[in-house]
């Protein structure tokens, strides 16, 4: 059996931070079980890609114009082909929206188990000991499971630099799978969910609300403390599924990833989903009543201020500071 297989996701043509966290927990994985680093290239043109794989043993490459776009029937076919072919103890996916899908979907396809939103994984007697953050960071699950298996793994948990070099850099050219000739999915569009009047994606300073907001009446206790910070206001996902503020504004997982110089959560938890969107910014400062919220881990600064509080009194001092 080969060692452990990444596949590799990408981000705007690059090769996605995911993906080297992942080649550097393969690294620590194969020490004890043995093998190579593995990565699965999946691309209408995977050539850029394999050249910023210095961190992969072996790189095997699938090359087809039916996956120039991320759809989870291609991706999925050529993951299963590989894992077929390859036969690696551990796969990794990251836990994102792809991975989301070729995680279980892969592992039922190869009679593995799969385990999900690891933050910790190693292995002990020949077992793969996976930390899984459930229910918004509240609770941490152990699992051990006999290889081969697959893991999904949330963004963050492991250091990127580990996975950009140190492989042997060997190729493998991997034909399509026959799936590819048959797809019933293909991708006819995609669209911002937004007029595009509003970008976080470009503010230097973000304070975003959650659900500790209490509802749509209060989103203007945080508006007002936005704007007399000069930030933009973000938003945790239900406050987005509950229509208090718009798509354009929902960072996270399914929302957009933001790297502001400051980001000011308020009333939010730090479910995995939405540090994910986030905890690249340069401060971030905590507003929770709840001692024991996850946010508290990625803050900076924090305080368990109730933010009714908080807000106006600060909104009031910045204004008389001018
Ligand atoms: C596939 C998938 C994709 C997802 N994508 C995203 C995403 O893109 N973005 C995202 O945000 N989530 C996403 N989620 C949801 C995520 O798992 C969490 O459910 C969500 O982030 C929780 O939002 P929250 O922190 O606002 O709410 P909660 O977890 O309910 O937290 C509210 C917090 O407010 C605090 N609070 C309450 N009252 C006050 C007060 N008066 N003053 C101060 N603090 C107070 C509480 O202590 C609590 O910690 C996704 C989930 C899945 C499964």
């Amino acid at each position: 059996m080969a060692g452990v297989l990444v596949y590799i996701e990408t981000d705007k043509d690059r090769v996605a931070p995911i993906s080297f966290e992942l080649l550097g927990l393969a690294r620590q994985l194969t020490e004890q079980l043995g093998g190579s680093v593995e990565a699965l290239v999946a691309a209408a043109d995977p050539e850029p890609l394999v050249a910023e794989l210095a961190g992969a043993d072996v790189v095997v490459s699938v090359q087809s114009p039916a996956l120039a776009a991320y759809t989870p029937e291609a991706h999925q076919a050529v993951l299963v082909e590989a894992i077929r072919s390859r036969e690696p103890q551990a796969v990794l996916v990251g836990y994102t929206s792809a991975g989301l899908d070729l995680a279980a979907g892969s592992a039922t396809a190869t009679d593995r188990p799969v385990v999900g939103y690891c933050v910790g994984l190693a292995v002990d007697q020949g077992e793969l000991v996976a930390d899984s953050q459930l229910y918004g960071g509240k609770l941490v699950a152990t699992t051990r499971t006999r290889p081969p298996a697959v893991f999904s793994v949330v963004s963050g948990s492991f250091p990127e630099a580990a996975g950009r070099s140190g492989g042997r850099g060997e190729r493998v050219v991997m034909d399509p799978p026959d799936a590819l000739n048959h797809l019933r999915t293909r991708l006819v569009g995609t669209s911002s969910g937004g007029d595009g009047a509003i970008d976080i994606t470009k503010a230097e300073r973000i304070v975003s609300v959650g659900r500790g907001i209490g509802g749509p009446d209060n989103i203007e206790v945080a508006e007002e403390f936005a704007a007399a910070l000069g930030a933009e206001l973000g938003a945790s996902r239900p406050v987005v599924d509950s229509g208090w503020l718009p798509k354009e504004r929902q960072v996270g997982k399914s929302g957009m990833t933001v790297k502001p110089k400051l980001y000011v959560a308020v009333g939010i938890s730090g479910a995995p989903e939405h540090l994910e969107g986030m905890q690249g910014a340069g401060l971030i400062i905590a507003i929770n009543t709840d001692p024991n919220a996850p946010i508290f881990q990625v803050a900076g600064y924090g305080t368990t201020c109730d933010l009714f509080d908080l807000l106006p009194a600060l909104s009031e001092q910045l204004k008389a500071a001018g």
